[in-house]
C-alpha cells in the first residue's frame, strides 16, 4: 500500500506529461532567444455593433515549434506563466503588435490592436514606460494600442495591480477586463477597477441563442458595465443568432467565428478592406 503511494507520482501518464511540459519550456525558451520565426500573431477584429464598423482587433499568439507541431497558447501561457518567462513572450507580442499596428495605420485600417497581458506584466513597472517608447519609435498615439487582462490576474496585489493600471488609462490606454464572469470579482472590487471594457466570457455567449441562463447573465453583465460606463464586448459569437441578440440588448462590441476568425495580419488588412473600408 505505502510503496504504491510513493509510486504514483511516477505513473507513466504522469512522466508522459512532465517530459511534454518540459520539452514545451526548452523549445519555448529556444525559440524566444534566438528568434527562430516560430511564433506569429493572429488578429481577430471587434465589430461594433452600433457604427458595423470594425473598431479594435485582438492579438493572438500562435507558436508551431519544429519539433513539438503546434501547441496551443492555451497550453503554453499557461506554462510559461509558471516557469517565470512569461515577461520575454510579452515583450515579443508587443514588439510585433506595435509593427503590426504601424503597417494597419499605413494600411488605413483604423484598428486600435488589443494585446493579452497576464498578472506579471501589470506588476512591471517598466512595461508602460517601454510601450510608450515603442509607440514613439512609430509615430502611434496611446489609441492604436489596448490591453486585456483577467479578472484572476487583478486580485494577486490588488493595490499595486490597480495604480499600474490607473497609469495605463491615464495614458489614454484603453483596457478590458478579459473572460468576465468567470472569475472573483465582486461589485465592490468592479467600483474600483480602472478599466473601460467587460469582455462577457465566450462560455456565455457560444449557446446564448438556446441558453435562457446564459441570456439572463449577459444582459445582466451588459446593464452592470453600463451602470459604470463600460462598454461590453462579447466573445464567442458564432452565430447571427447571438448577434442579433447582443445588438439588441446594447451589447458595444461582438467578436467571434460568425465575424472573422483569428488570422495573420495582411489577410486581416484584406479581409478590412473587402467588407469594412466602404
Ligand atoms: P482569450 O484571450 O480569452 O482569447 C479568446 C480565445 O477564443 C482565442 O483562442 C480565440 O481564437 C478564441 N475564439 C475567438 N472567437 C471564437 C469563437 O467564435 N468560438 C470559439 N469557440 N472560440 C473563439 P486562442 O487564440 O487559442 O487563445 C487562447 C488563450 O490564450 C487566450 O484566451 C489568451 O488567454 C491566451 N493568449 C493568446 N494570445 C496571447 C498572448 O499574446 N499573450 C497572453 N498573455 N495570452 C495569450
Ligand atoms: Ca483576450
Ligand atoms: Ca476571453
Ligand atoms: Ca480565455
Amino acid at each position: 500500500q505505502i510503496t504504491r503511494k510513493f509510486v504514483l507520482p511516477f505513473s507513466p501518464e504522469l512522466e508522459e506529461r512532465y517530459s511534454r511540459r518540459l520539452a514545451i519550456i526548452t523549445e519555448l525558451k529556444n525559440t524566444l532567444e534566438h528568434a527562430i520565426g516560430e511564433l506569429s500573431l493572429n488578429y481577430q477584429p471587434k465589430l461594433d455593433l452600433q457604427k458595423g464598423k470594425v473598431t479594435h482587433v485582438e492579438a493572438l499568439i500562435r507558436w508551431t515549434n519544429a519539433r513539438l507541431g503546434f501547441v496551443s497558447p492555451e497550453v503554453f501561457i499557461g506554462i510559461a506563466e509558471q516557469a517565470g518567462f512569461i515577461e520575454n513572450i510579452t515583450s515579443w507580442v508587443i514588439n510585433r503588435a506595435i509593427d503590426d499596428a504601424a503597417k494597419f495605420r499605413d494600411a488605413k485600417v483604423d484598428v486600435s490592436v488589443a494585446i493579452n497581458l497576464s498578472a506579471k506584466d501589470i506588476m512591471d513597472p517598466a512595461l508602460l514606460p517601454r510601450v510608450l517608447g515603442l509607440l514613439k519609435a512609430k509615430n502611434l498615439s496611446t489609441e492604436c494600442l489596448s490591453f486585456e487582462i483577467t479578472e484572476g490576474d487583478l486580485v494577486k496585489d490588488h493595490d499595486k495591480a490597480i495604480s499600474h493600471l490607473q497609469a495605463f488609462r491615464d495614458q489614454g490606454f484603453e483596457i478590458a477586463i478579459d473572460d468576465f464572469g468567470t472569475g472573483y470579482s465582486s461589485m465592490a472590487y468592479l467600483q474600483n477597477l480602472p478599466v473601460n471594457t467587460l469582455k462577457v466570457d465566450k462560455s456565455f455567449v457560444l449557446k446564448l441563442h438556446q441558453q435562457d441562463g446564459d441570456q439572463k447573465i449577459v444582459k445582466t453583465v451588459i446593464s452592470l458595465a453600463h451602470s459604470f460606463d463600460m462598454n461590453v464586448v462579447a466573445e464567442g459569437v458564432e452565430t447571427i443568432e447571438a448577434l442579433t441578440l447582443l445588438a439588441e440588448w446594447g451589447c458595444e462590441l461582438a467578436q467571434g467565428y460568425y465575424i472573422c476568425k483569428p488570422t495573420p495580419a495582411d489577410n486581416f488588412i484584406t479581409w478590412y478592406n473587402e467588407n469594412l473600408n466602404t
